[in-house]
């Protein structure tokens, strides 16, 4: 299908951005990688009056650290996380799924900032997100609001950006002493995003208990969640293949399962139940 007639527009800073999409309130839709919002407009699933692109704003792209915080702009693209030093040493999980996100291409051109303002319930990172404990950092005309993850994810396709909110930054803590964290998906073969993926944290302590544990799951719900149950199950406790697995049958607990043509209700819960576990082996191992 043809995308419905659209006016382009160019920001060429992040004040240009918020003072456009004010401007043009509802009718306005930012543009930064264009690989979710094309396929939205082509299925006229969205059809914006005005495209505001912000994939020239050069102090949109960034991964550093600064502050006790991995900093990453909204601009990064999946590629990028993939390949970062900044990333590879401090929040694992997010390199581990930038990596298994669609194809080169869309890794070349999809953004971070996107894929979360998008929402999509089977994108990869918001999992990752919540089990980094991250903050998004949005912009809009009264300035900069942090966001923790926890309060991001709303519902499908559905977050707690204000209409006149840009996504300018993802804030991830920085760690000291032993701890890891790892992603893992069931993918749905043609365009690879997760059936159910899930990412851990995990920290050990001195004594080799594991400590303010983490797991966040996506692609079984509405919005990707935190598996509360699984994670209160494993706090203080030594790693054991048994304690794991019995930590995990709640990963899914209270979650009301999506059920389409790629996979039942049934068996995405049952994937949660095994992603979490395996995950949470991988971020155990990498914590070791
Ligand atoms: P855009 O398409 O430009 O924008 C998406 C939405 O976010 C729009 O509503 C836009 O207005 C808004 N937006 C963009 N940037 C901002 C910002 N900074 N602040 C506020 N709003 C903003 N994703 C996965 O997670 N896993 C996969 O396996 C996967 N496979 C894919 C396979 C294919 C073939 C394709 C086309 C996409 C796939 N994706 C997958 C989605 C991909 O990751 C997108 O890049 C991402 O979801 C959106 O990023 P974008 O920069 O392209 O955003």
């Amino acid at each position: 299908m043809i995308a419905h007639h659209f006016e382009y527009e160019v920001a060429t800073s992040l004040g240009e951005a918020v003072n456009l999409l004010q401007k043009h309130g509802g009718r306005a839709k930012i543009v930064a990688g264009g690989h979710s919002l094309i396929p939205m407009m082509k299925l006229r699933l969205a059809a914006p009056e005005f495209w505001i692109d912000i994939g020239r704003i050069p102090e949109l792209s960034y991964v550093k650290e600064e502050g006790g915080k991995i900093r990453i702009g909204a601009l990064t693209t999946h590629y990028v996380l993939e390949t970062s030093d900044v990333v590879a040493r401090g929040c694992q999980a997010l390199g581990d799924a930038a990596g298994l996100i669609g194809d080169v291409q869309v890794r070349n051109k999809g953004t971070i900032g996107g894929s979360l303002a998008h929402a999509d319930p089977a994108a990869d990172y918001p999992a990752c997100i919540l089990a980094l404990d991250a903050t998004i950092v949005a912009l809009g005309p009264k300035g900069e609001r942090p966001i923790p993850a926890s309060k991001f994810f709303l519902d499908m396709m559905t977050t707690a950006l204000e209409p006149n909110e840009i996504v300018r930054e993802i804030q991830i803590p920085i760690r000291s002493g032993r701890n890891g964290s790892a992603y893992l998906k069931m993918a749905q073969k043609a365009s690879g995003f997760a059936i159910c993926g899930a990412a851990a944290f995990v920290e050990l302590d001195a004594s080799g208990a594991l400590a303010n544990v983490a797991v966040g799951i996506t692609g079984v719900g509405n919005h990707a969640f935190r598996a509360t149950e699984t994670e209160k199950a494993l706090n203080g406790q030594k790693p054991a293949p048994e304690l794991l697995k019995k930590a995990c049958d709640n990963a899914d607990k209270g979650i009301i399962a999506l059920d389409d043509i790629h996979a039942s209700a049934d068996y995405r819960l049952d994937l949660a139940r095994i992603f979490a576990r395996r995950a949470l082996e991988a971020a155990i191992q990498r914590a070791g």
